[in-house]
């Protein structure tokens, strides 16, 4: 039947596009409805993918397969696409103080896959002050977030596989158990939704928890093109454009809106300021809403009532990460009947009265 598909994907940030993907690798029929109109955080994003954070050297949840998932998805990805996207690099971090070096180095001894504290400091001191030396932060990157997307809706594009157009909740219409949506001229045996942020005005998925967060990001000219990843209190992240970075990022609550405001400028200006010896240029500043969740778990899974509407989202700040793994685990849990891990499940939102 023409128009009749497995999967409608609505939204195609860093959610759509790796959802999508894994899904036409698996030869499903997939139409992705997405709007320009509808702002993508992932066009804001950083692109950095970090599996140890913070001042206490926390180990991302689930770093053993995510990491690890992600070093293999992206590269294969870009081979499909023809074009390079997926930076692995490391991030230096710059002690601030001899009690921080004492403490990270001894951190460290438990986490030695993923750090390494014996750097060569005199070739990162070109960069950063670092008076105390630093570690190395090792299986990170970033990936250029909006050359990925571009790419990928030509992809998608090419195999008539996207719809540039807002997605009407009006008229969805959910058809008798087990024979899927039909939306105007399509009909899906599943639906699933990515809209990040925007995930928290959807009628069907108003039980979940969303702590939708705020964040805005520099866009800087360096005088010397940076080859790693800094972070201390900021990240600054090399772009792909040679000479440019990013820094990332801030974090605000209130007000939920997506205007660059000059209190963040001033903040990340500061900071980049303290940690660069490099000169730089503020070239441009941007601002997004991350899907942060309350339980800071992604929301993955089929509505109970529904079970035609799936929901991909809650990425929060660490989409990069998290998307490609969970994206296979969503794919084996709707067409395996694979069991998801409990955390990401929204099952349980909907079983509470
Ligand atoms: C300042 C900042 C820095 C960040 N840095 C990083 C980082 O370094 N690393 C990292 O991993 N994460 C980072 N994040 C978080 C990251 O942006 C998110 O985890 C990720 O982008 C979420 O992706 P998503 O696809 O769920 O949502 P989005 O990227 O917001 O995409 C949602 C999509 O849905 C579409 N859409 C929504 N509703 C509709 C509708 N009704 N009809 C049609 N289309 C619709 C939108 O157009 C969009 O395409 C950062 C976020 C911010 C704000």
């Amino acid at each position: 039947m023409a128009n009749a598909y497995d999967f409608l994907i609505v939204g195609q940030g860093i959610a759509g596009t790796v959802l999508s993907y894994t899904l036409l690798q698996k030869g499903k029929r997939v139409l992705v409805i997405a709007s320009p109109r509808h702002s993508a955080a992932t066009r804001v994003a950083a692109g950095l993918f970090n599996p140890i954070t913070g001042k206490q050297l926390k180990k991302t949840w689930l770093a053993e397969e995510l990491f690890p998932f992600l070093q293999r998805f992206y590269p294969e990805m870009e081979k499909t696409l023809g074009m390079r996207f997926f930076y692995p690099t490391v991030i230096y971090r710059p002690y601030r103080s001899v009690q921080e070096q004492n403490d990270w180095m001894a951190r460290s001894t438990t986490l030695e896959t993923w750090l390494r504290t014996d750097t060569d400091d005199t070739f990162y001191r070109r960069y950063t002050p670092a008076p105390y030396g630093g570690l190395e932060t090792l299986h990170a990157g970033y990936v250029d977030t909006n050359l990925l997307l571009d790419r990928y809706a030509d992809y998608l594009r090419q195999r008539e596989a996207l719809r540039d157009e807002v997605f009407d909740y009006s008229r969805l219409e959910i058809l008798a158990e087990g024979q899927g949506v039909r939306y105007g001229q399509y009909r899906a045996r599943y639906l699933i939704f990515c809209e990040g942020a925007h995930g928290r005005f959807n009628p069907f998925f108003q039980k979940l928890p969303f702590n939708c967060v705020k964040g805005e990001i520099l866009d800087i000219a360096l005088a010397e093109p940076l080859p790693f990843i800094i972070n201390q209190g900021v990240s600054v992240i090399p772009a792909a454009k040679e000479g440019h970075a990013r820094v990332a990022a801030t974090y605000q609550w209130n007000p939920l809106d997506e205007i660059p405001t000059a209190q963040a400028r001033e903040e990340l200006c500061q900071k980049t300021q303290n940690l660069l010896t490099v000169s730089f240029q503020i070239t441009g500043q941007k601002a997004g809403i991350r899907p942060a969740t309350r339980p800071r778990r992604p929301f993955v899974g089929l509505h109970p009532q529904y079970p035609a509407l799936g929901i991909f989202n809650g990425m929060g700040s660490k989409g990069i990460s998290l998307a490609p793994f969970f994206a296979q685990k969503f794919y084996e849990y709707i067409e395996n009947r694979k069991p998801l891990h409990e955390e990401v499940n929204i099952s349980k939102y909907f079983s509470k009265q």
